[in-house]
């Protein structure tokens, strides 16, 4: 950057702990990468903690055409929070200082700093929940949260991120302050703003609190795991639990890799040659989800389940759900790169697109692990590799590409919940076409009209590809 020296007199100037400004190569480096794939030096960070400060920044950043990068906890599985045009990180992390519970008006107001379960924890203190459960809710921020619109096993029943977001309070590229909905659930004065924020993945604008619906807490639950020897019955089951009149809270699938990963990783006694696993959960009112569960297991026992176990306790629903905890620390203990992809698909596709993935997985002989949140459709198929291969890689690249292709062409989605950012920029127009990408390319260009915020994600550049293979 040519005016750093400038840049940094400035930032000084509407910071006021200078700690809270970092530009030394070793605090620099680590926030350089996040937790999908490359690395990139910023020149400062910012680790901000009121809107104030962060409009006085984005009025910098703005004038000079500095590029601003937010992050939380950088555990994006798709490169948002890389600062690939460097600039500035505007780190939140730090910002926890609000989480107010209102058990009156269903609510909670949360800084963007706060660790996504500590509100739902907080929020069970009043007999309430807040139910959107990425399984990294223990360390990621509610602002990354919104801004990807994560999901989570809950999201079956429950749905997504966005399904809680009553209002918002964000500052615009330019450096305005701006609040958007409020605490009722009903609100329909003009352009639905918060809508369009959550899942912006940064590139409009940097929230600075939000306003969450909760609910009340589910008073039971139950839990089944069932084993299959075979992955397309098991994809079967799934599509016949949910056109039976159930809606379990959580239906998570583990192929056959998944298990002996685990198995290898941390052994738990699951069967090595069953090749698929699934773990559903019901929650309601104990006797209505007691009937239910056994209806379950019944469509499990019909659709070809070699084995159906409901658990007594809640010792041992922990237990039988703990298999599913391990799978993410476990895969990457044989090969040490992790490609995380989430593309998802109709639930009536769920057989079709474990067939398919099967069949990518040995054209282009990779290793191919799918779990995930099967009920939804929302698969994760994740490929283990090791980025210094550069042979391995090619074949990684196009095994991606075609998963892509594959989830489109039957009818669903590049991501589920885990967003586009650097990793899937190249495949919008795939799902989109030209003129859905070109629509939204307008709004970005209407709301932040020098691209200074968050640059390089979502949309293409020209040319670019995807590359994992350097
Ligand atoms: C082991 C593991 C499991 C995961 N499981 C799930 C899962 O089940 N479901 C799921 O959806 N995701 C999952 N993820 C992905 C990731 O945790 C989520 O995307 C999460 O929301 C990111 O939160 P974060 O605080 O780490 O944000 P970051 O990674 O720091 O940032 C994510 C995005 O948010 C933007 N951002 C951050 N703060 C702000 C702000 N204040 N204003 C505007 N934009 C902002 C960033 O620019 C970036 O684009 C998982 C990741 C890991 C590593």
């Amino acid at each position: 950057m040519e005016n750093a020296d400038n840049i940094y007199r400035q930032l000084k100037e509407v910071i006021t702990d200078p700690n809270r400004i970092l530009s030394n190569i070793e605090d620099l480096c680590s926030y350089s990468f996040d937790a999908s794939f490359g690395s990139f030096l910023p020149e400062f960070v910012v680790q901000v903690t009121s809107a104030d400060e962060v409009s006085k920044v984005m009025k910098i950043a703005n004038k000079e055409k500095v590029p601003v990068t937010p992050r939380g906890s950088a555990s994006s599985l798709s490169g948002g929070p890389l600062p690939v045009k460097g600039g500035i990180v505007l780190d939140v992390s730090l910002w926890n200082d609000l989480l107010l519970i209102d058990p009156d008006d269903l609510v909670a107001v949360v800084s963007p700093g706060i660790i996504t379960a500590r509100i739902d924890e907080a929020a069970n203190k009043y007999g309430l929940m807040y139910p959107p459960d990425p399984s990294s809710s223990n360390i990621s921020t509610i602002a990354g949260n919104l801004a990807e619109n994560s999901g989570g096993p809950r999201g079956l029943k429950y749905g997504v991120t966005k399904d809680y977001v009553l209002g918002l309070e964000f500052v615009t590229p330019e450096g305005n302050i701006i609040r958007t909905g409020g605490r009722t659930v009903k609100n329909v004065t003009g352009y639905d703003l918060t809508k369009l924020i959550v899942g912006s993945e940064g590139t409009l604008g940097v929230i600075t609190e939000a306003t969450l619906r909760l609910l009340p807490k589910p008073p039971a639950s139950e839990t089944l795991m069932a084993i299959f020897d075979d992955l397309i019955s098991s994809g079967k089951a799934i599509s016949k639990v949910l056109s039976s009149g159930i809606i379990p809270s959580k239906i998570e699938l583990m192929d056959q890799a998944s298990i002996r990963a685990v198995e290898d990783y941390q052994p738990l006694g699951l069967p090595l040659d069953a090749e698929a696993i699934l773990l559903i959960e019901l929650d309601g009112h104990p006797s209505a989800i007691r009937d239910e569960i056994i209806k379950v297991k019944e469509i499990m026992d019909l659709t070809g389940a070699i084995q159906t176990v409901i658990a007594d306790t809640e010792d041992e629903a922990k237990e039988l759900w703990k298999a599913r905890k391990l799978v993410s620390p476990a895969i990457v203990k044989t090969k040490p790169t992790k490609i995380s992809e989430d593309a998802t698909v109709p639930r009536s596709q769920i057989p079709e697109f474990f067939k398919r993935l099967n069949d990518i997985k040995k054209k282009y002989d990779v290793s191919l692990v799918v779990f995930g949140h099967a009920g939804d459709g929302n698969l994760h198929p994740n490929i283990i590799c090791d980025k210094r291969d550069k042979e391995e890689m090619v074949r990684v690249e196009k095994a991606v590409a075609e998963i892509f292709k594959t989830a489109v062409e039957l009818g669903g989605t590049l991501s589920g919940e885990h967003g586009i950012g650097t990793m899937k920029a190249t495949f919008m127009e795939l799902e989109l076409g030209e003129h859905g990408v070109d629509m939204m390319k307008r709004i970005k260009q209407a709301w932040d009209p020098n691209n200074i915020m968050n640059p390089g994600k979502i949309f293409p550049e020209k040319g670019q590809k995807l590359v994992l293979s350097e």
